[in-house]
């Protein structure tokens, strides 16, 4: 038997760099450096350790709908290990929301076959977290998402929810949609070999009409949220300090009273 499984990847700006808007109030994703969304990392390491404990011939296809830098969070996710990359990248994909986004990436995988889609549980940038939900409606397969733990068995994915109150144990039968949280598991750093290895895997390109997807269906034209307004948040002002000789305590409450609070 094979298993087929199609890994979700985002390319996101990286946190710790100056992100700001396009004047089309989009995130500017071509002027600032980005990565493989760190919470991606896990779904990739959850298809590795998938593979690992299985006797069967097992598949990882990394997936990635975005512009063309977006190719390093897929040389990244081979380097830890996955077979192939698909690249999907076209001007008209700019501005598209999560329900195009989601359009593009089932038809993708739909494209490239699959037995097990595994996502992050939200992107780093847009942490909306509706992506596999949206997958699994549009390829008319079960979800099975927020999985902490994941295993497949016998055309099964099986896999543990935890919750604030209850641990919930979940399983559905294959093909399905499952999602993983950053407690699934540490994902592995690429060894020198996994990135020397990554340069000689397979890269696919696709574009819109690879998928037989029209320009209208996704974009700002095809997208159903808008962005209205942005402002840069206002810089940091000098805090206050409070010493305490004796009435500290008087003086905080003072100065949160004078506050105003959102
Ligand atoms: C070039 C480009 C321009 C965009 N412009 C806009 C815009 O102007 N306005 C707007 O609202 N949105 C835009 N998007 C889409 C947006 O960035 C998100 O991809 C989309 O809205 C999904 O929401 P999210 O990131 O919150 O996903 P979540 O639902 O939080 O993500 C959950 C999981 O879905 C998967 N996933 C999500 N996005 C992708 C992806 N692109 N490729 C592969 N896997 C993915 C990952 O596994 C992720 O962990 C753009 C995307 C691209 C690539």
């Amino acid at each position: 038997m094979s298993l087929r499984i199609v890994v979700t990847v985002k390319y996101v700006p990286d946190a710790t760099g100056d992100r700001h808007f396009a004047d089309d109030l989009t995130v500017d994703r071509d002027d600032v450096d980005g990565l493989l969304s760190e919470l991606d990392e896990y779904a990739v390491e959850q298809a590795l350790q998938i593979s690992e404990n299985s006797d069967d011939d097992v598949e990882i296809t990394v997936l990635t709908v975005g512009p063309e830098d977006a190719k390093d969070a897929l040389r990244k996710a081979l380097s830890m290990g996955a077979d192939k990359a698909i690249h999907v990248e076209d001007d008209d994909i700019h501005g598209t929301d999560a329900i195009g986004t989601s359009l593009v990436l089932a038809k993708a995988i739909e494209k490239a076959g699959y037995d097990l889609v595994i996502s992050g549980m939200a992107s780093t940038d847009g942490t909306m977290g509706v992506v596999p939900a949206l997958l699994a409606e549009r390829l008319g397969v079960p979800q099975v998402t927020l999985l902490s733990e994941v295993s497949v068995e016998d055309g099964t994915v099986k896999g543990r929810r935890d919750g604030d109150a209850a641990s919930e144990n979940l399983e559905a039968s294959l093909p399905a949609v499952v999602s993983v949280t950053d407690q699934s598991g540490e994902a592995r750093y690429p060894s020198f070999k996994g990135i020397m290895a990554a340069k000689k895997k397979p890269v696919e390109s696709w574009d819109l009409s690879d998928l037989d997807i029209e320009a209208e269906e996704v974009g700002l034209e095809g997208a159903y949220t808008t962005v209205d307004n942005a402002a840069e948040r206002p810089a940091r002002t000098a805090g206050t300090i409070v010493k305490d000789e004796g009435e500290g305590g008087k003086q905080l409450a003072e100065f949160l009273a004078g506050q105003k609070f959102i």
